[in-house]
């Protein structure tokens, strides 16, 4: 059985060393993530050609994910670039004034000037992914005036976080908007749009991805603590393509204890929405330095898995740590195992409900009777990959395979849940029994069916036509007449 949790892999210095990109793909990664918070456009897409070359000569296909930087806010630079040590209950001031470099155990400049105006007394700011904690004692003028609530060591360029979110920051930076014209020229088959506040920021990103002629879908990033607001999460979530849990910039605004809870909320809102979910951030961060993960990630990667995520997520696991390999392999073998636990396949999805279309009826019909009768494959000729996404908004044990012969849709697929992308040539013929029979043979010549075992097929009258899928049909292998 095919592992149906997709992973995604951060590209970095650790998979530009020889073989090693080939390996993290050979272990199962489904779809790549080009950083643009790290390098430069060179870097970022050689490593897409590299991919692509590699998916090519292995037949397969592999999604490749541009992750744009956003309004990281952070503090300026310390004096010849010094560390500093704050202790517990020590003055400390974020002065918009002070010069870029010349930070000290006093004071230090702030990239983001305006967040003087934004903040007042009592606010909590977490610098550094939380390991800082400051407390804002008063404001004044370009000044913030801080106690600290819990020292640690602090360096140039560490990021700022209001606790309870509420930085007015836009989403799209220009260097946002410079690296959307990369992620066009990359053909980027996923855009990442971090730290949006609303839909409006998806509205906006998705109109310039449009003007540079990029068809890439939108993976919102939820990492603002406002965003989580149910009329505001809405929204972002039906302008996506699908969401990110970033629970890194995610639990230091809201808290880490709050942060389970919200992946699950998130997870399920993004799947009743027919939208995609990727579960990120530290799932296997003891990996970074270590052969082998803890127990408390392996249960991390597995609850994420039985929460229904579409994909799991390594960062810097494979971009820069020692182990990327293992990782990889580690992630693939959890998700098998939480696979079969039963929760994993049963779906109360839509039981209830009425349907909107009819691709989306046939979709929920192809699984209903997949489910229950026990059909070896599921097999959709698709377009754009809809009718894959419908499908795969339901649990089941029944491998979905997208076909297609447009490659943009079949590198899509690669991070639907359950869903495998299976290239097939275009057709010339209107007559369904061959082509049910080209279906039945391509799942046969890939070892995926064998004489006896059913398939349930869906299709649209037409070809290349999107939307059209009206029709399902269940097939026994070998039989005289498909
Ligand atoms: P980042 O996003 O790694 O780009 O910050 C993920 C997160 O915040 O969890
Ligand atoms: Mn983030």
């Amino acid at each position: 059985m095919p592992r149906r949790t997709k992973i995604l892999a951060t590209l970095g210095p650790a998979t530009d060393k020889p073989g090693v990109l080939e390996g993290i793909l050979e272990a199962g990664v489904n779809v790549v993530r080009i950083n643009f918070s790290h390098g430069f456009e060179q870097e970022h897409l050689g490593r897409v050609k590299a991919v692509r070359d590699w998916a090519r000569a292995n037949h397969t296909y592999i999604g490749v994910l541009m992750d744009l930087q956003g309004p990281k806010i952070r503090i300026a630079s310390f004096k010849d670039g010094m560390k500093i040590e704050l202790k517990n209950g020590d003055s400390f001031a974020l002065d918009a004034d002070l010069d870029e470099l010349s930070g000290d155990q006093y004071s230090v400049g702030i990239a983001y000037k305006t967040l003087p105006k934004e903040v007042s007394a009592g606010n909590i700011l977490l610098l550094d992914d939380g390991k800082v904690v400051l407390e804002v004692n008063s404001v004044e003028g370009n000044k913030i005036n801080t106690i600290v609530i819990q020292g640690g060591l602090l360096s140039d360029k560490k990021g700022i976080n209001l606790r309870g979110g509420g930085l007015s920051a836009n989403a799209l930076t220009d260097k946002d908007k410079k690296d959307i014209l990369v992620a066009a020229k990359a053909k980027a088959d996923y855009v990442a749009l971090s730290f949006p506040v609303n839909g409006d920021d998806v509205r906006e990103t998705k109109e310039l991805l449009i003007k540079a002629g990029c068809e890439a879908g939108v993976i919102s990033k939820i990492e603002r603590a406002e965003s989580l607001a149910d009329d505001i999460i809405n929204d972002i979530i039906n302008e996506s393509a699908g969401i990110m849990v970033a629970r890194g910039d995610l639990g230091v605004e809201i808290g880490d204890p709050q942060l389970p809870a919200q992946q699950k909320r998130l997870i399920k809102l993004a799947r009743s929405n027919d939208r995609i979910v990727i579960t990120a951030t530290q799932m296997l961060e003891s990996m970074i330095t270590n052969p082998i993960p803890t127990r408390a990630e392996v249960f991390d990667v597995a609850n994420a898995v039985l929460d229904g995520t579409d994909a799991v997520m390594l960062s810097a696991e494979t971009a820069a740590g020692n182990f990327p390999e293992n990782a990889v392999k580690t992630m693939n073998d959890v998700c098998v195992e939480a696979e079969k636990n039963p929760i994993a396949k049963v779906s109360h999805h839509r039981l209830n409900e009425k349907f909107e279309y009819i691709d989306e009826t046939i979709a929920m019909s192809a699984m209903y009777a997949a489910n229950h009768l026990g059909a070896k494959a599921i097999s959709t000729l698709t377009e754009t990959g809809k009718t894959a996404m419908w499908m795969s908004r339901i649990s089941s044990n029944t491998p979905i395979y997208a076909m297609s012969d447009n490659v943009k849709t079949l590198r899509r697929v690669t991070l639907y849940r359950g869903v495998y992308p299976c290239g097939i040539e275009k057709s010339s013929t209107n007559d369904w029994m061959e082509v049910n029979s080209a279906v039945v043979e391509k799942l046969v010549d890939n070892n995926i069916v064998e004489k006896g075992d059913l398939v349930v097929l869906t299709k649209g009258m037409y070809k290349d036509k999107s939307g059209g899928t009206n029709m399902m049909k269940i097939l026994r292998v070998g039989d005289a007449n498909y």
